[in-house]
């Protein structure tokens, strides 16, 4: 990988405004990589960088942008297009191509600036970019960012030469993915938080602002959709259905569900997890599995998605894959069991 973090080193010292993207609905990982990239850039390099969110993350992770240059594209289109436009380098994060960024993906691929892939997804779509850092063996974006950073020569090895936003971001960005140190744990992981914390970057503090600020609706979400909604199949198939009448009763918002999919695996017979939510026209869909079963395998079948081996995810649209939502219930049992 050195050589390639020497190419890199060339591109960032022959550019002066660069933007840095990630993938629509972006979570811990995807913020905290840009953010983790952009702090470095900017504080260390010097470079006029600004990060363009496909749309907004839920709120808790707001900290990890203050003080940084962040556009959101859904609420800002044309700027966007105007700074992808006249970027001399783009960063595509925690995405394996352009096409996770929705309705930013035609202004990408058309820009005239070079192009950088970090990201630790199955697929990548290489021909995209002049350099790429793909690696699935890491627990997040924020992981393979940090082995990159640390082997550019002003950072050396030495995580405590990180601005300490960056440091946060980069902590942020992994235990979200890893889900606090549940799954997708790689030696290499528990050295990168080990430096990092070193640094000086707080946990305590991350932990709380990401998992003990959540509204009373959530934590009654999570026992609904557990109590009443959550079905067990005996060929060790999970599902939840969360519909829109629901969303509404629950005053629901962006980031409420999250984790809630990884919760049925608890179970000793379930093998995967399924959490399907409501929304336009379509279902956005979740899935989970335990070591052997392939999330990624079932989201590209039967959902028109992707992602990793075991956390995967896509969407089921509606008079399209099925006719209404009477039918889902049996297109989820009938299209997972060929997985499990
Ligand atoms: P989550 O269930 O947390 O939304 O997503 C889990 C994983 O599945 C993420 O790594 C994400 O990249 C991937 N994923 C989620 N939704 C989609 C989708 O619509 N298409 C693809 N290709 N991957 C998705
Ligand atoms: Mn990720």
């Amino acid at each position: 990988m050195q050589d390639r973090i020497l190419s890199l080193e060339t591109l960032i010292g022959d550019s002066s405004r660069i933007t840095i993207v990630t993938h629509t609905r972006p979570d811990g990982d995807a913020v905290g990589s840009c953010t983790a990239l952009c702090s470095y850039l900017t504080e260390r390099r010097g470079k006029d960088v600004c990060v363009v969110l496909p749309n907004p993350a839920q709120s808790c992770l707001d900290f990890l942008s203050e003080g940084l240059s962040v556009l959101d594209y859904s609420s800002s289109p044309s700027r966007a297009q105007e700074r992808i436009r006249e970027s001399d380098l783009i960063f595509c994060m925690d995405a394996p191509g352009f096409h996770r960024t929705d309705a930013m993906e035609d202004y990408l691929t058309s820009a005239r600036g070079r192009k950088v892939l970090i990201d630790h997804h199955l697929g990548p779509s290489e021909e995209q970019f002049c350099l790429v850092f793909s690696q699935t063996q890491v627990s997040s974006a924020s992981e393979l960012l940090y082995h990159i950073l640390m082997g550019l020569p002003d950072i050396g090895g030495d995580a405590a030469r990180l601005p300490s936003s960056c440091a946060r971001s980069l902590m942020c960005g992994m235990t979200t993915d890893t889900n606090n140190f549940a799954n997708s744990v790689f030696p290499s992981t528990l050295q990168m938080a080990s430096c990092l914390l070193a640094a000086g970057v707080d946990r305590d503090e991350l932990l709380s602002r990401l998992y003990q600020s959540y509204g009373e609706n959530r934590v009654r979400l999570i026992g609904y959709l557990l109590y009443k909604k959550l079905r067990l199949c005996p060929d060790g198939l999970a599902y939840m259905i969360f519909t829109r009448e629901e969303q509404l009763a629950f005053d629901y918002r962006e980031g409420d569900s999250e984790g809630i999919v990884n919760m049925p695996l608890a179970v000793g017979s379930v093998r995967m997890s399924l959490l399907l939510s409501e929304d336009d026209g379509f279902f956005r869909v979740s899935i989970r599995s335990r070591e052997g079963v392939s999330a990624n395998a079932c989201a590209r079948a039967a959902f028109n998605g992707g992602g990793h081996e075991r956390a995967a995810g896509g969407r089921l649209y509606l008079g399209r894959d099925i006719a209404s939502r009477d039918e889902l219930e049996g297109y989820i049992e009938r299209n997972c069991k060929d997985f499990l």
